[in-house]
């Protein structure tokens, strides 16, 4: 018997989603510790090139399962795929990622064979003489629940995207690489995707956004938060804000970005309004260039800003709009490139974010 950890990747337009890859690391960490091995498992058509991938992120086997009917997600194919496979590698722990797909099928597969599943999962500890303990935020974030079951063979947890972030990779590791090509019905498949829509960026899941332009308490109410959806549309950017704003009900509840909401990694962060607090900070660590605007110059997100503009957002805000439209209306094809040519030097990563 192969006792090992287990990691369910999977793709995105080809390529694996960075949620997989934290999975993997996240499976790297918790193995170096149990002292197994780390497993990835990868479904589709097409798709082993990407095993070199998963090795690199510290996957020592990865098993790849090749049928054509498995190039479009089907909850049914997946799970037609995967169990036999898993009833032979028999891991202890099985990561995922916390995604539409596999909440499609996962679900099914631990009430079939009876296994504890954790949803919205931060981290995995190790104790006692080998137990995981599943971590993940509760209470909306005041506490955090620790969950083990010391008498279950298998447990599978779903890790949120974005809570642990993706490291390097790194060359040269070796992997034992298995394809299987298993014998599929995909007439019995009784889901299918069609196909996939391009993702609007304006309502994009914040955690995948390239942009977001965000609002906190500072802009005193529904029509200062209408004002910065008209922003985020003309810059076809995502909007998140603080929890406080999803608390009053400017915001979507499922918008606010933090340690509790949601976390994100976009290229562009706009802060409108925010003052910075740490719980807030945590969801933007990994934000590749962060502008702020708040008008007390000791605000903390003034510090985490590449570019601190301290001013009334009230005023700064239709300044923005109207500079924004006229460029719209000249036919400006890149609305931020121009907006902000003097601040090129700072926002150069950013403007590479495609439109
Ligand atoms: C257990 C726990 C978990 C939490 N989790 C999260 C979380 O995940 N995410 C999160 O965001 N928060 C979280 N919070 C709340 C967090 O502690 C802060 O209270 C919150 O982030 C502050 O939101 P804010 O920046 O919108 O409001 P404030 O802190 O009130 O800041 C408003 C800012 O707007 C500025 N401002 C006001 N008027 C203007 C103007 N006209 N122009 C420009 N700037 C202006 C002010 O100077 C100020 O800096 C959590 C709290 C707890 C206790």
């Amino acid at each position: 018997m192969d006792k090992s950890l287990v990691v369910v990747t999977e793709t995105l337009n080809g390529e694996l989603t960075l949620a997989s890859l934290e999975c993997v690391e996240e499976g790297r960490e918790i193995a170096d510790r149990l002292g197994v091995r780390v497993r990835a498992i990868l479904c589709g058509s097409e798709v082993a090139p990407l095993a070199q991938t998963l090795a690199a992120h510290g996957a020592e086997a990865v098993t790849v399962i090749e049928h054509e009917a498995l190039a479009q997600f089907s909850a049914d194919g997946w799970l037609q795929a995967l169990t036999p496979v898993l009833r032979d590698v028999q891991p202890a722990l099985l990561l995922a990622p916390d995604s539409g797909q596999v909440r499609a099928w996962l679900p099914r597969l631990s009430a079939r064979w009876h296994l504890p599943l954790v949803g919205c999962c931060i981290r995995v500890n190790i104790i006692g003489d080998g137990y995981p303990e599943i971590i993940r935020n509760t209470y909306g974030g005041a506490c955090q629940e620790r969950l083990i079951w010391p008498y279950a063979t298998l447990v599978c947890a779903m890790l949120t995207p974005g809570a642990r972030g993706v490291g390097a990779p790194r060359g040269g590791r070796a992997t034992e690489v298995t394809v299987v090509r298993p014998n599929l019905e995909p007439a019995r498949f009784r889901d299918r995707t069609l196909r996939t829509l391009p993702a609007d960026p304006r309502t994009v899941d914040l955690s995948e956004a390239e942009r977001i332009v965000s609002g906190g308490f500072g802009v005193g109410g529904p029509d200062g938060m209408a004002l910065l959806r008209q922003l985020a549309e003309q810059l076809r950017a995502a909007l998140g804000g603080t929890r406080v704003a999803a608390d009053r009900g400017w915001l979507e509840t499922q918008r606010f970005i933090g340690s509790t909401g949601k976390i994100v990694a976009p290229k562009l962060y706009l802060a409108f309004g925010v003052s910075g607090a740490g719980q807030h900070l945590a969801g933007i660590t990994d934000s590749e260039c962060v502008i702020a605007v708040n008008s007390d110059r000791t605000a903390p997100i003034l510090q985490r800003a590449d570019l601190a503009v301290v001013g009334d957002l009230h005023e700064i805000l239709p300044i923005l709009l109207a500079k924004l439209r006229a460029l719209a209306a000249a036919g400006s094809p890149d609305l931020i490139r121009p907006a902000t040519v003097a601040l090129e030097p700072v926002l150069a990563p950013a403007l590479e974010v495609s439109p």
